[in-house]
């Protein structure tokens, strides 16, 4: 079990509270967690103490499988200095597959040619020394065989 000064050493920069330090719990266990609410089902980001749909306070959160589109996609020539925008930093809002409109913030990694609709997979970087959440390509959406191949190799 990850300690709450576990996640504040590890996250120094982020404000944490209460609700998403379960979000950055997940990142240190590699599991992307987003809200759910019991009462109705539907999931939400950023978490929160009440489901956004139907103000029910019985929300958790919970693992989605990280698989989805790109569906907003933002290419970064300065910014932080966290990262190297040698190349322009690729900034994509996924849509994940769980539910229309559930749409999660990430860098685009091992991508030479993001676009819109990129079918894409939940993969981990590491900055700062600790996990984050990132996007890659996915596996699936090789269209040839030798692709597909090479992508599992790549997972291997
Ligand atoms: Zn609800």
């Amino acid at each position: 079990m990850i300690s709450d000064a576990t996640v504040l050493e590890r996250y120094p920069n982020i404000r944490l509270d209460h609700v998403n330090k379960q979000l950055y719990k997940g990142y240190l266990e590699q599991r992307l967690v987003l809200g759910r609410c019991d009462d109705c089902g539907r999931w939400h980001t950023p978490l929160r103490p009440r489901c956004p749909s139907c103000w029910s306070a019985s929300v958790a959160a919970a693992p989605v499988s990280g698989r989805g589109t790109v569906h907003l996609l933002t290419l970064l020539h300065q910014g932080p200095p966290v990262v190297d925008y040698s190349r322009p930093w690729p900034l994509a809002a996924i849509e994940l597959v769980e539910q229309p409109g559930l749409r999660f913030v990430g860098t685009l990694v091992d991508c030479p040619a993001p676009r819109i609709g990129l079918p894409v997979e939940l993969t981990w970087i590491t900055r700062d020394d600790a996990p984050w959440p990132a996007f890659r390509p996915a596996s699936q959406s090789a269209a040839s065989g030798s692709a597909a191949s090479e992508a599992a190799d790549v997972v291997a």
